[in-house]
């Protein structure tokens, strides 16, 4: 579950809820769900420079700030499973990110999935800065999700991706309002496990060959749609 830091950011300049508010919200979106995320992001401050600019603070404070948010929920809402991420804007600042949550106490090659934030707006001109920061990344031991990958980036992406997300799965059923020949269900496909699959076969068929084991987060229960994909980690 993302939280949707880079919007909030970028029109606010801050978080509008405080942790506890926040924390509160998504013990609730939890316990209406019944089953639970394979992650939940804290609330993040991205790094790009519209974020910059919003929050008139330096890359050095939106990485401190992320990483007390994330140390505030786990104490807090210990049963949620919160999401480490790695903020940054150049490759170096990304390093020293993943340093700063070792001084404080956490060893990201521990954790079971890290994000790496601030990278799906940069555009096909730092396509070799993304790589450099994701390999960097992986080197270090870190198994890393991408927030918000297209099937556009997906197809061209040169690195091994442990696992993204989409939200972009189900816009074409949105817009069109209509569900699939063949889905018995009422109104569109918005929420439709077969739709989903389908955009799940086309996303792995243009992932490069080497790296061609993505496969559904969750198969969810109640023909509910899978939020994601993730990769197996390359041997
Ligand atoms: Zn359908």
């Amino acid at each position: 579950m993302d939280s949707g830091s880079y919007t909030e950011i970028t029109r606010f300049g801050t978080w509008r809820c405080d942790p506890d508010l926040f924390g509160s919200r998504v013990t609730r979106v939890l316990d209406n769900v019944g089953t639970p995320p394979v992650f939940c992001a804290p609330q993040d401050i991205p790094c790009e420079p519209q974020a910059r600019a919003a929050s008139g603070l330096p890359v050095a404070e939106h990485q401190s700030d992320t990483i007390e948010n994330l140390i505030y929920l786990r104490e807090q809402f210990p049963f949620v499973p919160w999401l480490p991420v790695l903020q940054g804007w150049e490759p170096d600042q990304y390093l020293d990110h993943a340093f700063q949550y070792r001084c404080a106490g956490i060893d990201l090659t521990r954790e079971p999935l890290v994000g790496v934030g601030s990278l799906c707006r940069r555009g096909a001109g730092q396509t070799s800065t993304v790589v450099r920061i994701i390999r960097s990344l992986r080197d270090l031991g870190i198994t890393l999700h991408r927030f918000g990958v297209s099937q556009h980036v997906l197809a061209r992406c040169p690195v091994e991706l442990s696992s993204v997300d989409s939200l972009a799965w189900s816009r074409s059923a949105r817009w069109h309002g209509r569900a699939m020949p063949g889905c018995a269900h009422p109104g569109s496909c918005t929420n439709c496990a077969d739709f989903a699959l389908r955009w799940h076969r086309r996303a792995t068929s243009l992932v490069q060959p080497r790296h061609r084991s993505l496969r559904p987060l969750r198969q969810q229960r109640h023909g509910h749609a899978p939020s994601g994909v993730r990769a197996g980690r390359r041997q």
